[in-house]
């Protein structure tokens, strides 16, 4: 699913958080949004998923205008930097609970939890609960909950900031494999200029509430198009 965001803007009184954005996702891209602390990355990918309500300018997915569509509607998964997971249901019952509440059959929701802790590697964990997890793995049972209902979209805002270097590292290669297979059009928010560079196939690079260049890593780490992006990108270790 593309999905196209045209004149965005959003002010909280005088600051404009989004300037004039405009921006496509290209279908079955894993894009990144990077930018440093204040860019306005959040909050761009809050109106994708309708959870931000932009002063102007539009939201297409798939062409259609979603702008007033309210994100249930919007068939997007979402998956956070503090995942908050039910503690009292099972690695299993968290995962199914978008199909539980969509009222699927049993077998359909059973099948489908089977597979995606597979894919997502926590075969052995069904019978855990989220507090006997690690934190690498829990955000591994967010992202098989975001995809149990088979979203057009997962947008994914700097899902793995709270964890440490290693298992971020894991992780972003992981999400990367997970991506390889699933295709589903994703969007990733970080401020880590080399977790974008590894996971991402397109990066839009964002400053001040702008967007100050859209490309590959390739592209961007090669023939950067302002100072802005040359000094951002130059700080990687
Ligand atoms: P990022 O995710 O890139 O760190 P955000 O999109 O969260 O940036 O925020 C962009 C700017 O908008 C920040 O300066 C932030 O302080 C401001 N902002 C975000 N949400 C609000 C809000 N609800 N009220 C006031 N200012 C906000
Ligand atoms: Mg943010």
């Amino acid at each position: 699913m593309t999905i196209s965001v045209s004149g965005a803007n959003k002010r909280y009184g005088d600051f404009a958080a989004l300037d004039d954005v405009s921006l496509e996702i290209p279908s079955g891209s894993l894009t990144a949004l990077l930018g440093p602390s204040g860019s306005g990355k959040s909050t761009l990918l809050r109106s994708i998923a309708g959870l931000d309500r932009l002063d102007s300018g539009t939201v297409y997915i798939n062409g259609d205008d979603v702008t007033r569509v309210s994100p249930q509607n919007r068939d997007i998964g979402f998956v956070f930097q503090h995942y908050a997971a039910f503690k009292h249901m099972t690695v299993r019952e968290n995962v199914a609970f978008g199909l539980k509440i969509r009222k699927r059959p049993k077998a359909e929701v059973a099948k489908k939890v089977d597979e995606l802790l597979e894919v997502v590697g926590l075969a052995g964990f069904q019978t855990r609960y989220p507090a006997q997890l690690s934190g690498g793995q829990r955000q591994r049972m967010a992202l098989a909950r975001a995809l149990a209902v088979d979203p057009k979209v997962l947008l994914l805002d700097e899902p793995f900031g709270a964890l440490d270097a290693k298992v971020r590292e894991d992780l972003r290669k992981w999400l990367r494999r997970l991506h390889d297979e699933v295709h589903v059009t994703t969007v990733l928010v970080t401020h880590d200029q080399q977790e974008a560079l590894d996971v991402a196939d397109r990066i839009a690079v964002l400053n001040k509430g702008r967007i100050e260049q859209v490309g590959s890593p390739d592209d961007l780490y090669d023939r950067p198009q302002n100072e802005f992006v040359m000094s951002f990108l130059g700080s990687v270790a």
